[in-house]
């Protein structure tokens, strides 16, 4: 379903508004926290309303869909296209054409796939190693003891640049109950940081029902679907 660019414009001013009183709250800038817009199962007319209303940031989880997408000319020089789903290796090479950075590695074999890609695209690649802090065996995303090999193994990939890390925690009605696994992810970030001597300045956390509490654990890259777009139909 399509939506306007005005009530897309509403709806950022209330996320910005709630992303100001959270940051405020945390001692932090506001300006520190990028929005990266959900536009996954959104039709390209909504991402175009959605740059009208000044979102540069856009998150897709599937290769198909945002391909179809691109083809309707998205063709904003200005915006960057965040992939935040899990990429199998057999697609690397089309994921590293239509996006700017990969916000989900979770292993090594996926790195070195992107990586040949990027190299063969002439790119250099900002990638998020996604990290799966819970022990649900059936999501995506690197285990904790894993993720130090994992981020060892980024650096003799020249193609690749690491910034951060990316996590999403088990849903909990309560935004509360995502916290401890947001401050486990700025643990492991911090930890990484001085083991790599990297400055890992993106933690990508939170989304519309959380994201304060991210903030207030040190989130850099908030994920917000339905609190700009509204309810996403099943797919
Ligand atoms: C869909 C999705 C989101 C957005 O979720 P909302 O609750 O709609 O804000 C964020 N991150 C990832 C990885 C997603 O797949």
């Amino acid at each position: 379903m399509a939506i306007e660019s005005s009530s897309i414009a509403a709806n950022l001013e209330r996320v910005g508004n709630r992303v100001a009183r959270a940051a405020e709250c945390a001692g932090r800038r506001a300006e520190d926290i990028t929005i990266v817009a959900v536009s996954k199962t959104f039709p390209a007319e909504t991402i175009r309303a959605a740059h009208q209303a000044g979102l540069r940031h856009f998150g897709e989880n599937r290769i198909q869909e945002f391909e179809a997408k691109q083809a309707a000319q998205l063709g904003f020089a200005d915006a960057i296209w965040h992939f935040i789903g899990h990429l199998q290796s057999n697609k690397a090479h089309r994921a590293v054409h239509l996006f700017d950075c990969i916000d989900s590695i979770d292993s090594v074999g996926l790195a070195q796939k992107v990586d040949a890609a990027a190299a063969a695209e002439g790119k250099r690649l900002p990638v998020l190693l996604e990290a799966r802090l819970s022990g649900e065996e059936t999501k995506s995303g690197v285990r904790e003891d894993e993720l130090p090999a994992l981020a060892e193994a980024i650096g003799p990939l020249v193609h690749l640049e690491l910034h951060g890390l990316m996590t999403i925690p088990p849903y909990s009605e309560d935004p509360e109950g995502a916290r401890p696994y947001f401050r486990k992810l700025r643990e492991l970030r911090d930890h990484l940081r001085s083991a790599l001597g990297l400055t890992l300045p993106v933690l990508s956390m939170g989304m519309s029902h959380d994201f304060e509490v991210a903030i207030e654990e040190g989130a850099t890259q908030i994920r917000i679907g339905t609190a700009l777009f509204g309810e996403r139909a099943k797919r």
